[in-house]
Parts: structure tokens; sequence; C-alpha cells
């Protein structure tokens, strides 16, 4: 088996699919995997042109990114955080390890991302406490993310909303207001970019639609070609999406 370090890409919706292929005299036809932790593996016979794996893949498309939702919602979380050093907590789709430093002279904590960690440096590493100011942080993150991909989507939809507010809701992601103001669930950027990007066009589309419509689920399936994925995400990894 030889291979070069070609790399080719196809897009599906809004995901681009690299890979590399690998030839081998061997083969009679292209062959298809993807393996964790999300890597998609072309095989193909000796000589294949380049147009033909690109058209072999693009009609596996579909499949493919739903192989990588499936490979990314294998992780499991522990849904209540112990808040304490070397735990896994959750920003954006992707596991950060915490880490706690107390510092008496901080009024009140500082928080970053820092080396693939979220770094606490405390004056109290009590547990409400840090879970209190951490999800400030997260509200924080969330209204600069969305208000970023507001102003990304909206014009696609040719549509403004009056408001945007991060709020702390149990039971849903996000709504939206008579007045055409859009609230987020601050849980929201724990979740994977694609997914939040999900939640962002559903209620930028409620501007033009309010009920879950036809016409409302054709809006959002213009934007996000593939969104049922990132719908069926959601049903099976939002409860996760808590510290
Ligand atoms: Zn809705």
């Amino acid at each position: 088996m030889s291979s070069d370090a070609k790399t080719l890409t196809v897009t599906f919706g809004e995901t681009v699919i690299a890979f590399t292929p690998i030839y081998s005299p061997r083969r009679k036809t292209v062959e298809i995997a993807v393996e964790v932790p999300g890597q998609i593996i072309v095989t193909a016979p000796a000589g294949t042109p380049d147009e033909h794996l690109l058209a072999v893949v693009q009609q596996k498309a579909k499949w493919i990114v739903q192989q990588l939702f499936a490979i990314r919602s294998i992780r499991s979380v522990a849904p209540i955080r112990e808040m304490v050093s070397g735990e896994a907590i959750l920003y954006l789709g992707r596991s950060y390890r915490l880490d706690l430093q107390v510092d008496p002279h901080l009024r009140s904590p500082a928080i970053k991302l820092y080396r693939g960690q979220i770094q606490i440096q405390s004056k109290s590493l009590e547990h409400d406490y840090l879970r209190r100011h951490l999800i400030t942080w997260y509200r924080d993150k969330a209204r600069n993310r969305i208000s970023n991909r507001i102003n990304y989507y909206a014009p696609k939809l040719g549509v403004a909303p009056t408001s945007l507010m991060i709020k702390d809701q149990e039971k849903r992601w996000a709504s939206c207001t008579s007045q055409n103001g859009l609230i987020f669930n601050w849980r929201s950027i724990l979740a994977p970019a694609p997914v939040l990007d999900y939640i962002v066009v559903h209620e930028l589309c409620h501007l033009l639609e309010k009920s879950h419509s036809k016409r409302f689920w054709s809006l959002v399936r213009s934007i996000l070609p593939e969104y049922e994925l990132r719908v069926q995400w959601l049903r099976d990894n939002g409860v996760r999406l808590d510290v």
C-alpha cells in the first residue's frame, strides 16, 4: 500500500470533509471508513482519478457527517461537577481539565482557557462559589460567541433580532420573544460549535416563522442542510451539557 500526502476536500452543508487518499494496487473499489476521533479513511485502487474519489465521497457525505457526529457523541460526561483540579469540564464541545489555584488576593476568581485547561485562580475553592463564577464566565463566553454567530447568520436570512439575552433556563436551549428578542441558555456554550450554530439558526428562523411549520424547517434547512444531525446530537447529549 502506498500513499502520498495529497489532501482532498468535499463540503456537505457547513462541514468540510478532508481526507488523504490511500492507494492500493490490490483494491478494486473505493472504500470509506470513519474512525475515532474523527478521521476519514479513503482507500482506492492505484491510479484512481481525484474526480472519481471526490464524487464517491460526495455521494457518501451525509453518511460520513453522521458518523462524525456519532463519534463525537460517544464521550460520556458526568452532569454534576465536583469542582476539583483535574476534573473534565466542557466548553464548545471539548473537554478541558479544571486547574484550580488559590490566590488570596483576588476579589473575584480569574478564569481563562489555557493549554487545554480551564484555569481558575480564586481566593476560595468552595464548590458553590467556584461554580457560580464559572457560570458567569460561561455566560460571558456565550454572549460573545452567540452574538458573533448571529452577526454571521442573520444577514443570510435577512433578519435582525431586537435584543440578545443569556439566561439560566433549565428546560430549553433558547427562545424568541414576541418582540423578536432572542434568549439563549448559557449551557449552549458547552455544545460543539456546529450544534451551537444550529441553536442560533433555529431562533433566527423564528424571527420569520414563529411555529415549527414546514416553512420553518425548510428555512433552517436552507442554512444548515444537515441540521437534523445537530438536533439528534442535542437529543442524545443535551442532558450532559451542565456544570
Ligand atoms: Zn423553535
